[in-house]
This record gives structure tokens, sequence and C-alpha cells, in this order.
């Protein structure tokens, strides 16, 4: 993966794809897999923004039942068994918990039959999945063995509880870069930190773009026979980029998760929240929201808090208000987890597609479906955009929005592929057998742990960065940061790293459940500085920007407003 702007500003593109997350890496993976020649360019780091602050899940869709929405459930439920195969190292199977009450909406009875129809309609969930990562059928247990799964959960009218299987991404920003480095293996040219500035426009047909590189400033024009906009929460900002062409504007709410000490290790849980809402769609109307807690690395990963918001994405912030107020409800809906400031590591915050605010319970309202808008009804030919809002389902629009492109071309779209390609690093059959030859391997005397990690991380391509672990980069390094040194190089050498915060948040784990200490973060500066050829007082201002990323959880500057936790692209990257 190379970053070439000469190229990009040279070819003739059959697609240019606008925004590098979870989106727009989909459409680049499949339509390149379609054989079409395809740039996409990013503004910032690719997958910073809304993709890398998803609660991880990789939804088989059982909530989908409360609006007999079958078609939306299979359509999680084949995308879930698609990731499993195509990323087996990064997609696996949790348990989920959830506790019953009564017998009526929250009851036994109610959730022995949404599993058993959700066992139906889920039934070739396993089919071609590696036996050892099957997703069993869901099940319900005795209030006294919920007792003893989930201590200090309201025991009154507590009936037992449901087990069922869901998937979750163990690197969602890594899955993000597996969807790209697969794209540029098919030739797609793709660039980070390049923002669309403009579109190129002749007659009623767009053209291709104007594009600034973020580092240099820099402008070029980049020409391609359909643009898609897959910038997110940035819709509204490109399509304003269009002249005299007013677009209707997409409504967003603040989404946030909270990184805490752990309070479950190795099942999710569904914690029956305060909140109730009412949705007008469903068939059950009214209920009350769940919060997920969902075991991430050794701390908890718990969501999500929804928020009506209408900040520009650029100056979108999680203010410390946001976070007390949901540490307030999580401890209201479950006491036993007594989370306090100092026990939150990490927030995610992101912006979801919503169609605005419920009138009688006040409660933001997210938008169901994924949206793939044109504009030859306006006039304007050669322009796709993509509202996405799943990160599991993003294949599955993709895959839409190829055929679409095909169509608004007069052909006939050729089968797409992307369902049944492994990613880069994902030819693996049996994950469990693959880890554990690997670790009996023991390659560079590594420890299993070093090891572990690294499979779940990388797949089968986990050589491709113990290439960089010589024997001289070892020495007077724990085998740990050695490691860690050699995922720097491979993220600047192979994987466009081009700021500290790219390394220590998207091309490696080391960001992602906290601050992972100074020794860590010194190792990975000093190391991309000399790959780079940064002098001291730029290593400094990487250090900087990754700290003011954690400043939040480091606990002194919990009580300066001024200085909120921002961990979208516009806070990393200024
Ligand atoms: C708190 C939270 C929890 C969630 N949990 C889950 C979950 O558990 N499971 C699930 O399936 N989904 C979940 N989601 C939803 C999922 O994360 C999103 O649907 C998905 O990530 C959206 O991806 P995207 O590619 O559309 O947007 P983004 O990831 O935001 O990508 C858009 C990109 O476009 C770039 N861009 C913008 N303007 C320009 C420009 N002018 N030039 C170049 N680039 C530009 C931006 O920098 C950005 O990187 C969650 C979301 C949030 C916020």
């Amino acid at each position: 993966m190379q970053r070439d702007l000469t190229k990009l500003s040279q070819n003739v593109y059959d697609l240019l794809i606008v925004g590098g997350g979870i989106y727009g890496a989909c459409v680049a993976w499949d339509a390149s897999l379609r054989g079409l020649s395809v740039a996409l360019v990013e503004k910032a780091d690719f997958g910073c923004a809304t993709s890398a602050n998803s609660l991880k899940m990789i939804h088989g869709g059982l909530r989908y039942l409360q609006h007999g929405d079958f078609k939306r459930m299979r359509e999680s439920i084949c995308d879930r068994r698609i990731l499993m195969q195509i990323a087996p190292h990064l997609v696996h199977p949790l348990p989920v918990v959830v506790p019953t009450y009564g017998h009526r909406i929250k009851g036994k009875e109610v959730m022995t039959i949404a599993l058993a129809i959700n066992d139906l309609v889920s039934c070739d969930r396993n089919v071609g999945i590696d036996p050892q990562k099957h997703i069993p059928p869901g099940r319900t247990i005795s209030k006294s063995e919920c007792l003893q799964l989930l201590p200090g959960i309201d025991g009154k009218d507590l009936t037992g509880g449901a087990v069922f299987y869901d998937a979750q991404v163990y690197n969602s920003e890594r899955l993000v870069v597996s969807f790209l480095r697969s794209a540029a293996q098919k030739s797609a040219d793709l660039a980070n930190y390049v923002e669309v500035t403009g579109f190129l426009q002749q007659g009623n047909c767009i053209t291709g773009v104007e594009a600034q590189d973020l580092l240099t400033g820099d402008r070029f024009q980049i020409r391609a026979k359909t643009v898609v906009n897959t910038s997110g929460a940035w819709i509204n900002r490109v399509l304003a980029l269009l002249h005299g062409q007013p677009q209707k504007s997409v409504l967003f709410a603040k989404a946030i998760n909270l990184v805490t000490r752990q309070l479950f290790p190795t099942y999710a849980v569904g914690v029956p929240g305060q909140n109730s809402y009412q949705d007008s769609d469903a068939l059950l109307k009214k209920g009350t929201s769940l919060l997920f807690i969902a075991p991430w690395r050794d701390k908890s990963l718990i969501g999500t808090s929804y928020t009506v918001c209408e900040q520009d994405p650029d100056n979108f912030k999680v203010t410390n208000k946001d976070i007390q107020e949901f540490l307030d409800r999580i401890n209201c809906s479950y006491p036993a987890a007594n989370l306090k400031r100092e026990d939150v590591s990490f927030v995610h915050g992101g912006l979801l597609p919503s169609s605005g605010v419920c009138d009688r319970t006040g409660n933001v309202q997210l938008s169901k479906h994924s949206q793939i808008y044109d504009y030859r009804e306006q006039g304007l030919q050669g322009l796709i955009s993509v509202v996405g809002v799943k990160y599991t389902t993003a294949r599955n629009v993709a895959q839409k929005v190829v055929d679409w492109v095909f169509r608004s071309w007069g052909q006939k779209p050729p089968k797409s592929k992307s369902s049944l390609t492994s990613l880069h690093g994902g030819e693996i059959s049996q994950f469990e057998a693959f880890l554990t030859a690997e670790i009996a391997k023991c390659p560079y005397g590594l420890e299993n742990e070093e090891i572990r990690r690294l499979v779940y991380n990388y797949g089968l391509a986990y050589p491709e960065v113990l290439k960089y672990l010589s024997a001289n980069e070892r020495e007077g390094l724990t085998d740990c940061l050695a490691v860690l040194k050699a995922e720097v190089l491979h993220g600047v050498r192979d994987e466009m790293a081009q700021k500290l915060t790219d390394v220590v948040f998207r091309r490696t784990e080391l960001g992602s459940a906290g601050y992972p200490g100074n020794e860590a973060l010194d190792i990975c500066a000093e190391t991309m500085g000399a790959e780079l050829g940064w002098n001291s007082t730029q290593i400094q201002q990487e250090l900087q920007e990754v700290r003011f990323a954690f400043e939040y959880s480091l606990g002194q500057e919990r009580s300066n407003e001024s200085k909120l936790t921002n961990f979208t692209a516009s806070s990393l990257f200024g």
C-alpha cells in the first residue's frame, strides 16, 4: 500500500471513492475485485472516524425480530457469516447473556420463542465456517445460573436469562485496513491525508474531484468516470461542494461507548437500561433499551448512548457531561458495576444517521437502513452517495453500490466476488488450529501471548510483520516492545501510516483500550521518527497529539471542559 499522488493525478479511474471508512474500503474492495480501476482518498487516516468508534459488534440482527424485519435479519446473519469467513482472524463469535424478567415482553417465554425463530432464520449461519468457530443455537438459563453469570444484577422478577451468540471484531481498524490492503493488491490506488475540496464537472456530469494533500498543502485533480461519496457524517459537507445543487441534508445523532475496568471477562451482557423507548416501526413498539457490556482487551466496552447532535462533524466532541451522564445511566441500570470516572480508560464517539427525535419520549431515532443516492433525477450524472448505518453490513451495501455503478453506465453488473474472497491475511481455514501451530513454532522465541496477538491482528500475514524483527532490533527490548517496533515499521512501510496516531490507534492495537504507557509510545515515536526523518521537535509534537487523544483517560484533565475528549479525525489531526 503506497501513497502515490502523482499516479492519482495522472490516471482516469472508473471509480473515485471519497472517504476511507469501512464503507469506502468495502466499495474499493468489491469494485477492484470486479476489475474496475479504483482510487480512494481519505482526508485523515483510513478508518479513523465513525468506523473506529463502533462497539465492535458484528450483529446477527436478533433485535430486528422486534420489527418483524426478516430481510434485515437475513442480511446481518449473512454478513456476519461472510466476515467470519473472509477475515477469520479478526471476526469471532461472542456469547451474549440477557437476563429475563417476569412473563411478558422481557420474559423467558418470549425470549425462548425469539431464540427459536432466530435459530430458524439463521439456519445457514455456519455454512462454510471453520467448525471451531460455529455459532451454537441460543438457549435459556435458570435464574440461579443467570445470577451466577451476572452477579449483582437486579433480582426482582428475574426469571432466568437468554444466551445467544453474536460476533465481535478483534480490531475494527485493522479490518478497514485489511479491506484496503486487499483492494490495493488488486491495483486500487489509495491515499490518506488527501481531502476532496471540490468537484470537476463537464455539463451535467461529474468527472472527478479537486483534492488537497493535507501533508504538503499541494492541490491536484483526480479524474474518474463515477465518484462514490462514502464520507459518512461529512456527506452534507461534501455535497455542499456541488455548485448550485442544493441537497437534502442527512441528520445525525451522537453515539458514544465507554471502555471501563472489566465487568464480565468472557461474554457480553445486555442489561435492561432505565430509558424506555417507543418505536413506531416495531411490532413491539415499546420497551427498555439494552445497555451492552462486551469484553474488550482486559476491560469492558459499554454502549451505546445516543443523543441529539447538530454539530459539524469537524467540531464533533464528546464532553465530560456526555460521559458522566452515560456512567450514571450504567450505574443506575447495573448498580453492581459502581463505575467511577477513573474507571473509564477510553471513550468512543461518532455520528450516526438519524431520522430525528421521538416526539413523545424525546429519544433519538436512528436510521434503520443504509441508503444509496444518485442524482440523475436532478440532472447530475457520475455521482453516487452512500449513507451507511452499520459496520456489519458495509460489505453488502458496497456490493449494491458497485452493481448500481455498472447499471448507471448501462451495463449488466458482473457477479460480485467480495463475499467469497478472503481478505489479506484471511486465508485460514481453521483458526484455532492455525494459532496453536504458530505458537508451537515459537518464531523468534516469542512469547505465546505475542504470537496470539500478532495472529489475531494480521492473520496468515503476520510473518510480514516479523520480517522487520531483526535480532539487533530486539536488543535491550522486551519481546513485547520488539514486536511493537516491527509493527511500527510494518505500518509505515507497508500500510501507509503517516502520523504517530495512525500507528498507535489504527495499525497496531496499542491504543485500543486506553493509554499504553510512556515507554511503548516513546518506542513507537522514535522508531517512526527514524523511518520518516522526524527531528526531536516533530517527535514531541507527534507524542503530544497522541497524548491529547488520550488526555481524558490520563485523569488530570478531567475537570477541564475546554479540553474535551474527541477521538475523531478532527481532534487527532487538528
Ligand atoms: C458509538 C458507535 C457504536 C457503533 N457500534 C456498532 C456496532 O457495534 N456494530 C455495527 O455494525 N455498527 C456500529 N456502529 C455504526 C458503524 O460504526 C458505522 O455505521 C460505520 O462505521 C460508518 O462507516 P462510514 O465509512 O460510513 O463512515 P466513517 O468511518 O466516518 O468514514 C467516512 C470517512 O470519510 C472521510 N471524509 C470525509 N470528508 C472527506 C473529504 N472531503 N475528503 C476525503 N475524505 C473525507 C472521513 O475522514 C471519514 O474517515 C457504531 C457507531 C458508533 C458511533
